[in-house]
């Protein structure tokens, strides 16, 4: 999803509805990388949720096999699977879809909610020091 180009949910659920139609199944929706000319280009995470959300009303069960936008970060796959409140502070629902350690697939956490964050290194845990694809990394590291 890029900002300027097809940050819309009628781009979206047009794109889905002619890949269905090709006989296409699309699965993917990848947010902007963190390189390059990004600051052009990055959707805050929470937007391009919202526009996955809308998207994906527009469209019939097929279509609906598109997982929320993803970022192809360190960890892996990350995908947002949506925001809600815990304790009546904003909280992003997070899941590795896909991991480089096998066992951190499919685990939803919680990360909190800044409005800017475009990107998994702007998003920090609730109430722990580290999320759980850190820790290994660190222990590992030290
Ligand atoms: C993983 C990935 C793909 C391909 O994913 P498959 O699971 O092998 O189909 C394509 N684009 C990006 C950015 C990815 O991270």
């Amino acid at each position: 999803m890029l900002k300027h180009i097809n940050d819309k949910a009628k781009i979206w659920a047009k794109l889905w509805q002619k890949q269905i139609a090709l006989g296409i199944v699309p699965y993917y929706m990848f947010v902007e990388r963190d390189t390059g000319a990004k600051k052009y280009f990055e959707v805050p995470l929470y937007k391009a949720w919202s526009i996955y959300q809308q998207a994906l009303q527009k469209v019939g069960g097929l279509g609906r096999t598109v997982r929320g936008p993803s970022m192809s970060a360190n960890p892996g796959k990350v995908e947002v699977l949506g925001t809600n409140q815990i304790n009546g502070e904003k909280v992003f629902i997070l899941c590795v879809i896909q991991a480089s350690n096998p066992d951190w697939t499919y685990r939803p956490f919680f990360a909190k909610y800044p409005e800017t964050a475009t990107w998994l290194n702007h998003l920090q845990p609730l109430e722990e020091e580290h999320f759980f694809f850190e820790e290994v990394k660190e222990a590992s590291s030290n």
